[in-house]
């Protein structure tokens, strides 16, 4: 992270004295999978505040997220394994702890729900395969925290990778589309995309692309090879662009060449 990020809160974008400003992981350790290698996981400046309701977040989604993981593969049972044990009030060491598990169980369960069919609303097309492999048990995940932790992870990932802060005159927008949605879209683009692997739990890929009037950084994440979330970040090409911008406009072009091709039949 660059030296003249160090105050600013990636999230709110406000300035910190240096004391209050945190180092973020952008995704939550909790979340890789165990058999992720020692990789350097994005981490990006955060206040105070910003890391305590995005880790609250995090844990609301990680608790449901855990139940559509596949316990045969090790490195996600580790994942399983720590959710199971944090609902666990047996696990409780203090009265408060408790509760606190108990609480945090009770909820799960409530959102539990059998859905009649594939094309019920609300469900995530990266997951409606497992309708077709017999399945009618769902975990309802709340929206509005789904999508704040995405354009969290947004806003993290593009310090990290791009080098900006996405300001407020930029739209950043998540959305989930069908793999057969996203293969037909981006099948041309995404062979000019990076692509960063953080362990086999971990992927993401994201290019550069001018739209009409708009510039915009693409995201596509896939988490633990199922679970899948596209986001664009974007910024009128009349606006005032940073140093960084002009090269990554630059280097639109030039993802062809310097990008090797990548496997997309995952996507
Ligand atoms: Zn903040």
């Amino acid at each position: 992270m660059g030296r003249k990020f160090e105050n600013r809160c990636v999230y709110c974008l406000k300035e910190f004295p240096k004391k209050e400003i945190t180092v973020d992981h952008v995704i939550a350790r909790s979340w890789y999978p165990s058999d992720t290698p020692p990789v350097e996981k994005w981490k990006a400046p955060s206040c105070r505040e910003c890391n305590g309701k995005k880790s609250a977040i995090e844990e609301t989604l990680r608790v449901r997220i855990a139940l559509c993981l596949n316990p045969e593969n090790e490195g996600e049972k580790t994942i399983i394994d720590s959710v199971f044990r944090a609902i666990d009030p047996k696990k409780a060491n203090s009265a408060k702890d408790f509760m606190h598990r108990f609480n945090k169980r009770t909820a799960l369960l409530r959102h539990i729900k059998t859905f009649p069919d594939k094309n019920a609303p609300g469900i995530l097309p990266s997951f409606r395969e497992n309708f077709d492999k017999g399945s009618r048990t769902g975990v309802q995940v709340p929206a509005d925290a789904l999508e704040q932790l995405v354009l969290s992870w947004v806003r993290g990932i593009h310090l990290c990778e791009i080098g900006n802060y996405i300001e407020d005159d930029t739209e950043i927008e998540s959305y989930h589309v069908s793999d057969e949605a996203a293969h037909e879209a981006f099948k041309d683009i995404l062979q000019h995309a990076q692509f960063v692997e953080k362990g086999p739990g971990i992927r993401l890929f994201f290019w550069h692309a001018v739209e009409g009037e708009e510039y915009m950084t693409n995201y596509a994440f896939i988490l633990y090879e199922k679970f899948k979330v596209y986001a664009s970040v974007s910024k009128s090409v009349k606006r005032a662009r940073t140093k960084a911008d002009d090269n990554n406009r630059k280097n639109c072009g030039e993802l062809g060449k310097r990008s090797p091709r990548q496997d997309l039949s995952h996507l």
